[in-house]
């Protein structure tokens, strides 16, 4: 197939326009799984992000006071959009960030899901009466939407990352200008199509790529924008975080995570290694909540190794267009160039190489499924977060050294166990240190349940009711009613 048959350039979206930008600068994409140039996405000069803050500001008051009814009825006409898009929008996710087109599809499966629950969860925000202390007086709680949104996403699942902060600003009565990722423009701008074709009045939402630290600098300081929302890497979310700190702005930070795997002596290791090497090797490992670290009991670490590496072997790493491919190309250089340095590194440091190790000869940015086992804790790969495919493995003696080097590092995204213990799946769900623990199964983020870190990780969430509180205000209105 001729990718560029399919794939076609990307413009800005500003104030109920497609456009090229004031300079009509532009960045090239690339199709990971054969490096060809596919299209060009358009890139924001400082005059385009203003005009974009100023629609959203514009479109605020509009958009606060339509009915929370009303809106919860254009979100859903969004999601039905974007499931009868599927195929399309899956094509081009696929073409520009490498995953397997049922993983694409899947994803915007997902994204019509997270809609559709934002939605009907914003017509459950409400606020409170509080027993007033003196007669006549009446005491309320008021919630807000907090005003234009300035979202900033990656491109590991450019779909879904968007979506969590597009569904939460406009279910809450929020405007938003969303800055999507460059690498993987096309698929984002038809999620926010499908949001405008459904009847989202002019300026609600707005849609730039361009230059991330110009973009990020601007749109942060600016004094229209009242919160933003980050998902990406621990190192920039810190930056972002420092800036929004000296504007005075709410940050929602959903950063990098290097998940732990406690397999605890009673587990069964051939059932675990099988289901969770399912999650390891999803989008390639390019995943914030990517089990990475696999701390397994002595007595069953050579079983839960062979079975983890018998499956790492038997997957089709192929074109993600192609149907038997079971594991695209990572999705750009850096993260191919990252795997060699950290397999080397882990080989240096006593690792023994499993399986895989090496890129894929030919083009394309593809990488081996790997599993290094025993590499040492010192070791970039024990230490430093690898999102891509490789598979981490070592031994523990007892629970307590296994919840102690799970909690070791500074990240705290995802943890996941198995055990059919009681008393170990209470301790590990007391005793770890993540945002979201997953014991004996690996699901997805489900968008009702809490999504989010603990320490490196960021904070705020993008699931469950939680993710609404974020986009509110909360206003104490008290009333004394006056005789008469
Ligand atoms: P990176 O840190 O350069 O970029 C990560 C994301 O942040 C990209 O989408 C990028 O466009 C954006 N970004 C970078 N600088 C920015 C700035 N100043 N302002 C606004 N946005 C900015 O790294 P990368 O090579 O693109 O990705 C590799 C690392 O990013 C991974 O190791 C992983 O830790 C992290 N990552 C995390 C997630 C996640 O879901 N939490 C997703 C993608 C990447």
């Amino acid at each position: 197939m001729n990718p560029a048959a399919t794939y076609g350039d990307v413009l800005l979206h500003i104030d109920g326009r497609w456009t090229p930008g004031s300079e009509r600068a532009t960045r090239d994409v690339h199709n990971p799984a054969t490096g060809q140039r596919i299209g060009q996405v358009a890139c924001a000069s400082n005059i385009d992000l203003a005009q974009a803050v100023q629609s959203a500001r514009r479109a605020f008051p509009g958009w606060r006071d339509t009915s929370a009814m009303q809106r919860r009825r254009i979100l859903h006409q969004a999601a039905q959009l974007l499931r009868q898009r599927i195929d399309a929008i899956a094509t081009v996710l696929t073409l520009e960030q490498g995953k397997p087109l049922a993983e694409a599809k899947a994803e915007v499966n997902m994204a019509a899901e997270i809609i559709e629950w934002f939605a009907d969860e914003g017509v459950r925000v409400h606020g409170r009466v509080v027993p007033a202390r003196m007669p006549g007086v009446d005491q309320r709680v008021l919630k807000h939407p907090i005003g234009v949104v300035a979202a900033f996403t990656p491109w590991n699942f450019p779909v879904n990352q968007a979506v969590r902060k597009l569904a939460a600003a406009l279910a809450t009565g929020c405007t938003i200008v969303l800055k999507a990722a460059e690498e993987t423009p096309a698929s984002p701008a038809e999620l926010v199509r499908a949001f405008v074709d459904a009847g989202l009045p002019v300026g609600v939402i707005n849609l730039v790529y361009g230059e991330p630290a110009q973009i990020s600098q601007y749109l942060i300081a600016h004094p229209a924008v009242a919160k933003i929302s980050f998902t990406g890497s621990t190192a920039v979310g810190k930056q972002l975080a420092a800036l929004a700190g000296q504007h005075m702005k709410r940050v929602t930070m959903e950063l990098g995570g290097h998940a732990p795997v406690i397999v605890a002596a009673d587990a069964d290791p051939v059932a675990a290694a099988k289901t969770i090497a399912v999650a390891k090797f999803r989008n390639a490992g390019q995943v914030c909540a990517c089990p990475t670290r696999f701390l397994v009991h002595r007595s069953i670490q050579d079983v839960f190794t062979a079975t983890i590496a018998d499956y790492a072997q038997g997957l089709h790493v192929g074109d993600g267009m192609a149907a038997a491919s079971q594991m695209g190309p990572l999705a750009n250089p850096r993260r191919r160039a990252a795997m060699q340095e950290i397999c080397a590194d882990a080989s240096a440091h006593g690792g023994r190489l499993v399986t895989g190790g090496q890129p894929i000869a030919g083009p394309g940015n593809f990488f081996q499924p790997t599993v290094i086992s025993d590499a040492s804790l010192d070791s970039a790969l024990w230490n430093e977060e690898p999102f891509g495919p490789v598979a981490a493995i070592r031994s523990f003696e007892t629970l307590d050294q296994a919840i102690a080097e799970a909690n070791r590092l500074p990240y705290g995204l995802a943890a996941y166990a198995f055990s059919a213990h009681a008393p170990t799946i209470h301790r590990l769900s007391q005793e770890l240190e993540a945002g979201m623990v997953w014991i004996n199964h690996a699901a997805p983020a489900w968008p009702e349940m809490p999504m989010g870190g603990v320490k490196d990780s960021g904070f705020g969430s993008e699931g469950g009711a939680e993710a609404l509180e974020p986009y509110l205000i909360t206003k104490a209105i008290s009333v004394m009613h006056l005789a008469g």
